[in-house]
């Protein structure tokens, strides 16, 4: 069965319904994914419940590899008896649940996300575009049951926060309800510094040249709108990292005057790129990527497509063409 968005007090008596959790989210998962998992799976220990934490991984990026240790990458038929409600973070449709969608499907499904497109999974959904991450919803759910933050709880909400926002770098106009939300986290004891050394903190020099090469190979496309590169398979067993941090490449990328949109070609295996898009202003890479049967938001998202890399940054950069000419 499919839902309907739910109103945030049902969501939570839907919550006190079921007395067990199979905690998922999405493949390749971030910050803001395991953090909302970790700080819901805090939450509803402290109101009695069993919670079992899973993810498909992998867990290659450095700031969530200490995490790897909580979760757990199968769900055994055992775990599915009882009242037990699956809740999945962070994730648009069930296929990004990678290797776990069988087993999710199998019980009821809860959905908490944030982004702006994707499927209508789940018989209880939590969705709200308009929130810059999925952990400020798990916020969102504990005090308005009436519980405080502990502080470890608000650690997890605020890193996968500053993950989605790039810290704060996302956030536009018109949002002092953020601020407020991010208030309350840091009187719960969070720690601004210490969440940006976690995150930006522990790379390894491999990490930094495959920065350099992917630097080195870009193109721009549409009197310098568009930027494009690529990640190559090679490049990961040369420079002996798994690693490129993202977040400091789009950064780079799309501080260069004139660029408005960027792609990132990650070629995953032999003719099977994963595509990553960002949007300075406002062309709306969410689309271009849903029409590729990917997803995301207007400025962040990403697909699969298979094909030589030439054929991929050809089909690419057409689909910016309505955007750019
Ligand atoms: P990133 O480039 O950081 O991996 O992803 C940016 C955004 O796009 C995230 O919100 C992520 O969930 C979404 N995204 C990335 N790749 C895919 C994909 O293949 N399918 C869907 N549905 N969303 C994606
Ligand atoms: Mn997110």
């Amino acid at each position: 069965m499919n839902g309907t968005n739910f109103d945030i007090e049902s969501i939570i008596q839907a919550l006190d319904n079921f007395d067990n959790f199979i905690i998922a989210g999405h493949q390749e998962p971030d910050g803001d994914c395991l953090c909302s998992q970790l700080a819901l799976a805090g939450y509803l220990k402290r109101r009695g419940k069993n919670t079992k934490l899973v993810s498909a991984g992998p867990f290659n990026r450095p700031e969530i590899k200490n995490w790897e240790r909580f979760f757990s990458h199968t769900i055994t038929d055992e775990d599915l008896q009882g009242k037990t409600l699956a809740v999945v973070t962070d994730c648009s449709s069930p296929d990004r649940t990678g290797s776990l969608s069988e087993k999710l499907s199998r019980i009821p499904l809860m959905v908490i996300d944030h982004h702006s497109s994707g499927d209508n999974f789940g018989e209880y959904r939590y969705i709200d575009s308009d929130s810059p991450s999925t952990t400020l919803l798990i916020q969102h759910i504990i005090e308005t049951s009436g519980f405080d933050l502990t502080p470890e709880e608000a650690e997890y909400i605020f890193l996968g926060f500053c993950t989605d926002t790039g810290f704060f770098r996302h956030i536009g106009y018109g949002k002092p309800d953020v601020f407020q939300a991010v208030s309350r986290l840091v009187a719960a004891g969070v720690s601004p510094n210490a969440t940006h050394r976690i995150i930006t903190g522990g790379r390894t020099h491999g990490s930094r040249r495959l920065l350099g090469r992917i630097l080195d190979r870009s193109r721009l496309y549409y009197n310098d709108r568009l930027i494009v590169s690529w990640e190559e398979l090679k490049d990961r067993t040369e420079l002996d990292t798994l690693d490129r941090d993202s977040d400091s490449l789009y950064h780079m990328l799309q501080s260069i005057g004139g660029v408005e949109a960027v792609a990132v070609l990650q070629e995953e295996e032999e003719n099977l790129f994963s595509i990553g898009l960002r949007s300075n202003d406002k062309t709306d890479v969410g689309l271009i990527a849903k029409n590729f049967g990917g997803g995301g938001h207007q400025k962040a998202a990403g697909c699969t497509l298979n094909g030589c890399r030439e054929d991929v940054m050809k089909a690419v950069v057409s689909a910016f063409e309505k955007s750019f000419s």
